[in-house]
């Protein structure tokens, strides 16, 4: 790994300027899922046991300047019952009022600094605003994995002033995917689903160079039947992208990629649950019906093909899962590469909006390697970008 972690920090006694993501979903001030205050307990956890005075840095919403309604003070609240140990709320992220708190807290105790995004610094990594940050801290450690493709104050800025390190979760997100792409055991499987080619030609492009096998589903699976003049009826299908999506073809054949699309699939005439539906070979779709998910057919080659892979790389589902029986294909595939990952035959990494929402959907969330929760984040690291916040961590 070169990334120096939370073994490399001398910590006691230290003011640790921590990165996380509090950008925790709310209805009416209530928060509705903790799923990233649990995930950086370990991080603020280490640092407090080891005798650092751990100043949280998180940023919430998108505000232009100060707005009451993206304040993290209810976030405080959260976060300290998850923790067990008192959190002091801060008002503002620089400043007096920062660095007398700091000063006032005890080692091992935890601050948590009003919303960075109030200051348009941060957004601009602007230096003054980087100094300001970086006044309060004589280390800076980053566990914000889904914000790292942003090159901010708080996610890019700080590392470059500061001695900087991976926190827990960060490390595991980069160990996970380090493990699922840019050093995999082979052979490497990618699966792609989801609406619409036109969002992943990065992610295809990407994949199609460094995958052994590409496994193309839900909607955007149809631009390519399409491709092959193959009649997807009322289907989900872009077009005006046929073109585009040959060439990812072809470009996949001269990298030796084998690309796997349907066979077969659930066609029915209604977009909504349990509508009716019938099994159909691709190639048999009327033109009132729509492919709503992939069939027994392609699900078992799917599923075959997992036999002979080492690494899954996974991103969006197979058809349109919200709507049952459609999740079908989605849930045998996850289950068949959990209960390989459980065997010990296969590492299994998944990640990106609708695809965590899939894999719990399937029970399989706790199951697979590893599932990244970070959206852009993991969908910019599938297209093979450099991400500003992993690559200012890298030692230098
Ligand atoms: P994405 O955000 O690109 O991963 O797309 C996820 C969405 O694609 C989900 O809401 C699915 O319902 C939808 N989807 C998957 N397959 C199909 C399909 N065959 N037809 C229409 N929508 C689909």
């Amino acid at each position: 790994m070169s990334f120096r972690t939370l073994d490399d920090a001398d910590l006691a006694g230290k003011r640790a300027l921590v990165r996380v993501d509090l950008n925790v979903p709310m209805e009416d001030g209530k928060i509705t899922d903790t799923t990233r205050i649990d995930r950086v307990l370990p991080t603020i956890r280490e640092i407090s046991g080891k005798g650092g005075k751990v100043v949280l840095l998180a940023h919430f919403g998108r505000p232009k300047g100060r707005d009451a309604k993206d304040s993290l003070r209810p976030v405080a609240i959260a976060l300290a019952h998850a923790l067990g140990q008192p959190v002091t709320f801060v008002d503002d992220c620089i400043g007096e009022d920062v660095a007398k708190a700091v000063s006032a807290a005890k080692n091992g105790e935890v601050l948590l600094l009003e919303n960075t995004r109030f200051h348009a610094g941060d957004e601009k990594n602007d230096p003054d605003f980087v100094k300001a940050l970086a006044a309060n801290g004589d280390l800076f450690v980053n566990d914000a994995f889904s914000a790292a493709h942003r090159a901010h104050a708080s996610t890019e800025g700080l590392a470059h002033v500061l001695p900087a390190f991976a926190g827990r979760s960060m490390q595991a997100e980069l160990e996970a995917l380090s493990a699922g792409l840019d050093n995999p055991a082979r052979p490497v499987m990618a699966i792609v689903g989801g609406a619409k080619v036109s969002t992943k030609l990065d992610l295809l492009g990407n994949l199609v160079k460094k995958v052994d096998v590409l496994a193309i589903g839900g909607g955007m699976a149809n631009t390519f039947l399409a491709a092959r003049g193959i009649n997807v009826g009322k289907s989900l299908c872009e077009h005006d992208l046929v073109a585009t999506a040959r060439e990812i073809e072809e470009k996949a054949k001269a990298a030796g990629c084998e690309i796997m699309l349907p066979v077969d699939a659930l066609a029915a005439r209604e977009f909504k649950a349990h509508p009716g539906h019938r099994i159909v070979p691709v190639t048999g779709v009327e033109a009132d019906e729509m492919i709503l998910d992939a069939g027994p057919i392609s699900v078992a080659e799917v599923v075959l093909k997992l036999d002979h892979v080492k690494t899954l790389v996974w991103n969006g589902p197979f058809g349109a899962f919200e709507l049952p029986p459609f999740d079908t294909a989605t849930v045998t595939v996850a289950k068949a590469a959990a209960k390989r990952v459980k065997a010990g035959q296969l590492v299994a990494v998944a990640g990106g909006g609708d695809t965590v929402a899939a894999m719990n959907h399937a029970g399989v969330a706790a199951d697979l390697t590893y599932v990244s929760t970070a959206g852009g984040a993991f969908l910019e690291w599938m297209e093979g970008k450099a991400l500003p916040g992993v690559e200012a961590l890298r030692q230098r």
